[in-house]
């Protein structure tokens, strides 16, 4: 052993998702020994529509992350009623400067997990139950729950990228109360077999009423993916019962109409859906000493915001960044890390509360508001000057910031 080479630094990351599989390509391209731990059995896969912006794009780029682009120009949308009324509306990269990416999540997923290196260990259907902090590092008490066992071992860093009802946060943090909020809406997702009956494979339909909205995401190359959104003042008793009862009680009691009642039949026999309460992580600072949260974990933005999975990349690259900076002084990387970062994720924050009323109006004066919009971006002349608009706006433009430059 050479003795002026310094020992690798070990780090531990919980999570397989976006930010996790980031983390741990970032940290072991800075120089780390990286083990990753998931909860689930094996790697997920497929999932909802993504758009991915600028801020997310350059983090992909950074981190060697291959992503596919299932944008096509002539993808088409439609504001539509129950009815079968049908009008033109804005499309996605309308609404968004730069090169906006449509994906779905397992996109991203495969692409980090392809460029991970073969060194960085991955244990699947494991789970920490204890953190202990001491100067120097962590010990943690891992539970592999397929092999029944458990031990304890250090890391000189915990990176907690295990989504919004994170583990990590509580080991390290303590009881998420007051630091998790419910927006009062319920998200359901799938993918979709094929077109919506009447519509092209590229034709996305957005179905918005007072409190509930259904939206088809259209893509180039693949089926559709459905998302419905639904106010609720009870978000438990939502889940005391199948998710598709949930759905059906709150789009009802009115006559489905042929599409809302296609794309809930589709929901129904989907393999693989997600069902959730729309949350938001608000914490004063994302680390404790050498445990780190990252994405949603740490500041979930909601799908609202449209940039969950590009702050998880962007988190992670910039977490790698500064710990290369401030080589040996782990808690003075995330100190300057969070300083940077926050900002940004506190704007996105209040955005995506802003942004929700876009996906469901609340109420009859959203709703209205909606209407009239509705009406403008029917026409050609009125889908120009809102886009302008819409790319002009400080929301859009923060969409596409770089932010290890910012
Ligand atoms: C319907 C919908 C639409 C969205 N649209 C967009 C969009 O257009 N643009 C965008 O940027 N973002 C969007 N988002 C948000 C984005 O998907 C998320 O922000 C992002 O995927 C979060 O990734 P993550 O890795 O932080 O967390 P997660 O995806 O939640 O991953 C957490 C991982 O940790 C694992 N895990 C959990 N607990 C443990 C444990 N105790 N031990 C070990 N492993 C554990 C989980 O199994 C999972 O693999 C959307 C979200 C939804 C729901």
């Amino acid at each position: 052993m050479n003795l002026n080479t310094p020992p690798r630094q070990r780090a531990l990351v919980v999570g397989l998702g976006v930010s996790g599989i980031a983390s741990a390509l970032r940290l072991h391209k800075a120089g780390w020994d990286v083990v990753v731990l998931e909860k689930a059995a094996e790697r997920r896969s497929g999932g909802y529509f993504i758009g991915l912006f600028g801020t997310g794009i350059t983090a992909a780029e950074r981190l060697g992350i291959e992503l596919p682009d299932r944008f096509s120009a002539d993808i088409a949308n439609y504001n539509v009623d129950r009815a079968g009324r049908r009008r033109r509306s804005l499309t996605f990269t309308d609404a968004i400067p730069g090169q906006a990416r449509l994906v779905v999540r397992g996109d991203i997923e495969d692409g980090a997990f392809n460029a991970l290196p073969e060194d960085v260990e991955i244990r699947y259907s494991s789970i920490p139950v204890a953190l202990r902090q001491d100067a120097d590092g962590v010990e943690v008490d891992v539970e592999d729950r397929a092999a029944a066992t458990a031990t304890t071992e250090r890391f000189d860093l915990v990176v907690g990228a295990d989504g919004l009802r994170s583990t990590v946060r509580r080991l390290a943090f303590g009881p998420d109360e007051g630091r998790i909020h419910r927006l009062g809406y319920m998200i359901a997702a799938c993918s979709l077999p094929g077109p919506v009956p009447g519509y092209r494979v590229k034709d996305g339909i957005v179905l918005a009423e007072q409190g509930r909205s259904a939206w088809v995401f259209p893509f180039a190359d693949r089926p559709p993916t459905v998302l419905f959104n639904y106010r609720t003042d009870d978000v438990d008793a939502e889940f005391t019962r199948p998710a598709i009862d949930s759905l059906r009680a709150r789009f009802g009691p009115e006559p489905t109409g042929e599409t809302l009642g296609w794309l809930l039949d589709q929901f129904e026999q989907a393999p693989d859906h997600l069902f959730d309460s729309a949350e938001q992580v608000r914490l004063d600072t994302w680390h404790q000493d050498r445990v780190v949260l990252v994405g949603d974990a740490a500041w979930c933005l909601t799908l609202y915001s449209g940039m969950g999975a590009s702050t998880g990349m962007a988190g992670a690259d910039m977490l790698g960044t500064m710990l290369e900076r401030y080589p040996g002084d782990v808690p003075r990387a995330l100190r300057a890390w969070e300083a940077k970062l926050h900002p940004f994720i506190e704007f996105h924050q209040g955005t995506g509360m802003a942004m929700r009323r876009l996906f469901v109006p609340a109420d009859r004066t959203e709703y209205r508001i909606r209407s009239v919009m509705s009406r403008v971006t029917g026409t050609t002349l009125g889908r120009k000057v809102l886009s302008k608009r819409q790319h002009r706006s400080k929301a859009a433009q923060m969409k596409t910031v770089d932010i290890a430059l910012a």
